[in-house]
C-alpha cells in the first residue's frame, strides 16, 4: 500500500513533470494542503520524481561537445592530446549522478514545502477522489481533494512492426542510456529529439542515418531557417533522408535491418542501433475511470478551457496532457503555476503566443513569434532583418560562425512579431527576443538598446539595425 499520512488535502496533483512539480510547490506556497502522486522509475527501476528526459539530454550532449571538440577543434588552439579515451559508462555515470542531485533537491522542497509525495499509480475516481495503486503489491486506496491537477505528461510513440528491446532497438528516453557508441545508428524521426540524439551520439563518433517520413524539414520552423538547419547538419555529416517513411525494423543476426518507403520505392538498409523518435502523445491511458467522465479528443488528449479546466469540475490538466500550446516543458511550468493561482483566486493568464522553442543541436535553433511563411500567409505586411553569425566578432573568436538572426517586424507599426535564430548559444539567445515579444516592443526598442561588446548577443542587435535600415 502506498505509505499516505492523510486522505483529505486541498490538492492532488497527478504527476511531478515540470508542470506537476512546479504546480505542486506553487500549491504549496499559496498554503494549499497538497498531495503529489507519481509511479516514475528511472532507467535502473528505482522510484523517481524526476522526468530525466531534457536534463539527460543537456547532459549528454554537453560530454559529447567536449569529446567531439578535444578530438576535433583543440588542436587549433595548440592543444595537443597523445591519446584521448571514451569512457561511457563514466560519462553515463556523471549523468546519473547529475539526475540523482537534481531528483534529491525536488525531495527536499517536497519535504520544505511539506507536500506528501506518494509513489503510486493514480487514477481520477470522480471530480474529488483518485485511487491510488501500488505498483508492487497491487494494493490500492483512495485519496480526496478539492482540486485534482492532472499532469501525467507523455509518452514516446511506438510505430508498427518495430518492437522496442532497448538493447538493439530503443524508444528516445532509453536512448539517453546506451552504454557503448554504436558504429551506424538510425534515427527514425528527424524531429527535436530525433536531431537531439543525433548529436549526442553523432559526436561521440557514431556514423548517423536519419530517416524522416515528411518531405518537408523540421516543418515548423520559419523556412529559412529550417532549410538553413538541413544544410549545417548535412555538411557535418548526418545522412538526413527526407520523405523516408520506416515500415519495418527487424533484429537479425549481426545487424538490424531497416525498410523504409520513399518516392522511388522500397528501400532496405542494415545498421547496429536503432532510435525510434516518432513523437509523444498525452499519457492518458488509465488516468480516469471510464464513470469518472473525463473528456479526451480522438488522440487522447484532454479537453481543456483557456484556464486549464478540464469538463469536470475542480479537474485541472497541464502540460503535455492538452493542446494548449506545444509539448515543451517551460509551457508546462507556467500552466503549474498559473493553475496553482487560479484555484487559489489569482487569475495571471499565460500568454501562448510567446513560448520560446528551442532545438538543442550545434549549432543550436531557437525561435519565438511568428515565422515569415505564416505572416505572408495572412498577407501582413512586414519587414525583415537577417545578420549572419559569421559577422558577430566573438563568434569569430571561438569559431562558431554558422547560422543566422531573423527578426520579423511589422512595417507600419515596427512591432516585432518574431525573432528567429541559429547559431552557438541560441537556446541562451532567444530569451532577449522572448523578453521583447513579451513587451511588445517596436524593433526600434531593440535597435537602441545597448548591447556588450564583444557578444553573442549582439547579432541580435544588429539584425534589428539592419531591420531599421530597411525600414528607413
Ligand atoms: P516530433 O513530432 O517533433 O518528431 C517526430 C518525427 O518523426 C516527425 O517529423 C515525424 O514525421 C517522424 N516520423 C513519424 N513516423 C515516422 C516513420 N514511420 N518513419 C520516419 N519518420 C517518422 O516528436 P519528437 O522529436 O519525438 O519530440 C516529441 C515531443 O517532445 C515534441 O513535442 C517535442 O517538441 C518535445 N521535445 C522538445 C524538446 C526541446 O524542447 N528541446 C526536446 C525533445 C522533445
Amino acid at each position: 500500500m502506498p505509505t499516505i499520512s492523510k486522505v483529505h488535502y486541498d490538492v492532488i496533483v497527478v504527476g511531478t513533470g515540470p508542470a506537476g512539480f512546479a504546480c505542486a510547490v506553487r500549491c504549496a506556497e499559496l498554503g494549499l494542503n497538497t498531495a503529489c502522486i507519481n509511479n516514475r522509475q528511472d532507467a535502473n527501476n528505482k522510484d523517481t520524481h524526476l522526468n530525466t528526459g531534457s536534463i539527460g539530454t543537456m547532459a549528454l550532449l554537453d560530454s559529447a561537445k567536449k569529446y567531439h571538440s578535444l578530438i576535433h577543434e583543440y588542436a587549433q588552439h595548440g592543444i595537443l592530446a597523445n591519446e584521448i579515451i571514451l569512457d561511457v559508462s563514466a560519462m553515463q555515470q556523471r549523468k546519473d549522478n547529475i539526475l540523482a542531485e537534481i531528483g534529491n533537491k525536488m525531495i527536499d522542497l517536497f519535504n520544505k514545502n511539506d507536500i506528501d509525495h506518494i509513489h503510486a499509480k493514480a487514477k481520477l475516481l470522480n471530480p474529488q477522489q483518485v485511487e491510488l495503486i501500488d505498483d508492487n503489491t497491487s494494493l490500492k486506496s483512495i485519496i480526496n481533494a478539492k482540486y485534482i491537477i492532472l499532469a501525467s505528461g507523455s509518452e514516446s510513440i511506438t510505430l508498427p512492426n518495430i518492437k522496442i528491446d532497448n538493447e538493439y532497438i530503443f524508444d528516445a528516453k532509453m536512448a539517453l542510456n546506451l552504454d557503448q557508441v554504436p558504429k551506424k545508428l538510425a534515427i527514425i524521426g528527424a524531429g527535436v529529439m530525433g536531431l537531439e540524439l543525433a548529436n549526442i551520439w553523432g559526436r561521440l563518433g557514431s556514423d548517423i542515418l536519419i530517416l524522416e517520413a515528411q518531405e518537408n524539414f523540421l516543418s515548423l520552423l520559419d523556412q529559412e531557417l529550417s532549410c538553413a538547419a538541413f544544410g549545417i547538419f548535412q555538411k557535418q555529416g548526418l545522412d538526413l533522408r527526407l520523405g523516408a517513411r520506416v515500415i519495418s525494423a527487424k533484429k537479425g543476426n549481426k545487424h538490424i535491418t531497416i525498410q523504409y518507403q520513399d518516392q522511388e520505392g522500397t528501400h532496405t538498409v542494415k545498421v547496429d542501433k536503432v532510435i525510434v523518435a516518432c513523437g509523444s502523445r498525452p499519457n492518458t491511458a488509465n488516468l480516469a475511470a471510464p464513470e469518472a467522465n473525463l473528456l479526451l479528443d480522438q488522440d487522447g488528449y484532454v479537453y481543456v478551457d483557456d484556464n486549464c479546466r478540464t469538463n469536470l469540475p475542480g479537474v485541472y490538466a497541464i502540460g503535455d496532457l492538452t493542446l494548449l500550446g506545444p509539448m515543451l516543458a517551460h509551457k508546462g511550468i507556467e500552466e503549474g503555476i498559473f493553475v496553482a493561482d487560479f484555484i487559489a483566486g489569482i487569475n495571471n493568464p499565460i500568454n501562448y503566443e510567446v513560448v520560446p522553442s528551442v532545438i538543442y543541436t550545434e549549432p543550436e535553433i531557437a525561435w519565438v513569434g511568428q515565422t515569415e511563411q505564416s505572416l505572408r500567409a495572412t498577407g501582413e505586411p512586414i519587414t525583415i532583418g537577417i545578420y549572419p553569425i559569421h559577422e558577430n566578432i566573438r563568434a569569430l573568436a571561438i569559431s562558431k560562425p554558422d547560422g543566422f538572426v531573423k527578426i520579423i517586424a511589422h512595417s507600419y507599426t515596427d512591432k516585432i512579431l518574431g525573432i528567429h535564430i541559429i547559431g552557438s548559444n541560441a537556446s541562451e539567445l532567444i530569451a532577449e527576443a522572448v523578453l521583447a515579444l513579451e513587451f511588445s516592443a517596436s524593433n526600434e526598442d531593440l535597435a537602441r538598446t545597448i548591447h556588450a561588446r564583444p557578444t553573442l548577443s549582439e547579432a541580435v542587435h544588429d539584425a534589428s539595425l539592419v531591420l531599421r535600415s530597411k525600414a528607413v
